[in-house]
């Protein structure tokens, strides 16, 4: 089979050379001279791009309305079919096996999760999808045209090779807009009426596949529960941005006193309620306020805690909005480590990859000088290693979190 073949601008091939997936409008010839066989492509059709040789270096899908005109699925000519898809899901799924083997090692034989991402999109090599695994049920997400076309090859790739009781498509993000898509949620199998109950490292979670935000719950912050586990945390706790409260349960099993999550979501502090009791915590000891964050640091600048923790949503988007983004982290860092008794933590992430973590921590540096606070970095912390971060896609860095010791004299 031979799909359409698209040339570079010669000059433009380093990126692709490099095997980074994406390539952009401007990197392709706009008027290729076409033989009497071939057609133009189509939006999300399946296509090869060819150097200046004519020497097909990559097979990928095409977009006529993205800026990412072609996402690059192989660095040769390939043929992207169910057999395919089988293929890079199953390679994807041994390595996370690897991973949460070599995690239970760590934690010297550890309690069982049964949670992961099984499929981070372009860092494993299927740029477009996402495939996460809450016990017996997949959530998979697609955000393109072209993956939107094989979706029927995605639906069959996954339940050969994960063999779930149930398949959730969750393809409702704002990015499918830039390829003009709408919406698009499904039950391919099973039956799914009630969230999803998964353990993560001895604690006990639900994620809402069908309504909650991403596929239902975030996975990304694994590690980070785990340090709050292994370290603990004592007193009293505020959890900014707190979803469902994941962050809080760990502060609560590890030794805290109690925690107050605050989150402009009412569906997710219902699920603050259920986490608390699903793992034993008593609900006056597991508050819950809905507002806004940024008017909940205006109106509470003397209340004060043993341990401040804020996970904002992405403050900056795209790379148009650095600068106003940037002053949303600084202003919300302040108020939060100013809210954090002497000696105490404050944990602090941004999930924003157009905020490298070397910008995070001149956004603290500066924030902690003018709050009047010093902070220890005590630790770290990315994205869990079923997010994997690519050397071949930068942007698949995204989650950070420091975790800080405060001190105030
Ligand atoms: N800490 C969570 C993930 C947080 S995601 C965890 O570990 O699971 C970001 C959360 O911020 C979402 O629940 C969203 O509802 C909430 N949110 C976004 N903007 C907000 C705002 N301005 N005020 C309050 N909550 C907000």
């Amino acid at each position: 089979m031979s799909y359409p073949i698209i040339p570079l601008v010669p000059g433009k091939e380093a990126a692709v050379g490099f095997w980074h997936p994406w390539i952009f409008s401007g990197a392709l010839v706009q008027h290729p001279v076409l033989d009497q066989h071939r057609v133009l492509p189509g939006h999300g059709d399946l296509v090869c791009v060819s150097d200046r040789q004519g020497k097909i270096i990559g097979t990928g899908t095409f977009s006529n309305k993205s800026s990412i005109a072609i996402r690059v699925f192989e660095f040769r000519e390939a043929v992207i079919d169910r057999a395919w898809f089988v293929a890079k899901i199953k390679a994807a799924a041994e390595r996370r096996t690897e991973s949460l083997l070599l995690s239970k090692g760590e934690s010297g034989g550890g309690s069982a999760t049964t949670a992961y991402r099984v499929v981070f999109g372009e860092a494993d090599g299927i740029p477009g999808l996402v495939v996460d695994r809450f016990g017996d049920v997949v959530v998979f997400q697609i955000s393109t045209a072209g993956l939107d076309r094989l979706r029927d090859e995605i639906v069959a790739a996954i339940d050969e090779v994960l063999a779930p009781a149930a398949i959730v498509e969750r393809s409702d993000i704002a990015v499918r807009r830039e390829e003009g898509l709408n919406d698009f949620v499904a039950i391919h199998k099973g039956d799914v009426n009630a969230p999803i109950a998964f353990e993560e490292n001895g604690l006990s979670f639900v994620a809402d596949v069908q309504a909650g935000q991403k596929t239902g719950f975030f996975l990304d912050q694994k590690d980070l529960r785990k340090w709050i586990l292994a370290h603990g945390v004592t007193g009293s706790v505020l959890n900014l941005f707190s979803y469902s409260g994941a962050a809080g349960i760990a502060a609560m099993k590890s030794g805290a006193e109690r925690v107050h999550n605050v989150d402009g979501s009412a569906d997710a502090l219902a699920l603050c309620q259920k986490h608390a009791e699903l793992n034993g915590v008593d609900a006056n000891a597991f508050t819950t306020q809905m507002t806004d964050v940024f008017d909940f640091l205006n109106a509470n600048k003397e209340s004060r805690y043993d341990a401040v923790m804020v996970d904002p949503p992405a403050l900056i988007k795209a790379g148009r909005d650095v600068e106003e983004g940037k002053k949303a982290y600084h202003f919300v860092n302040r108020a939060a480590m100013r809210l954090v008794n002497n000696n105490g933590l404050f944990i602090t992430s941004s999930c924003s990859h157009f905020l490298p973590e070397e910008d995070l921590a001149f956004i603290l540096r500066r924030a902690s000088v003018q709050a009047g606070v010093r902070l220890d970095v005590l630790a770290v912390i990315r994205q869990a290693a079923d997010h994997p971060q690519s050397v071949y896609f930068p942007e698949s860095a995204y989650l950070k979190s420091f975790v800080c010791r405060v001190s105030r004299n």
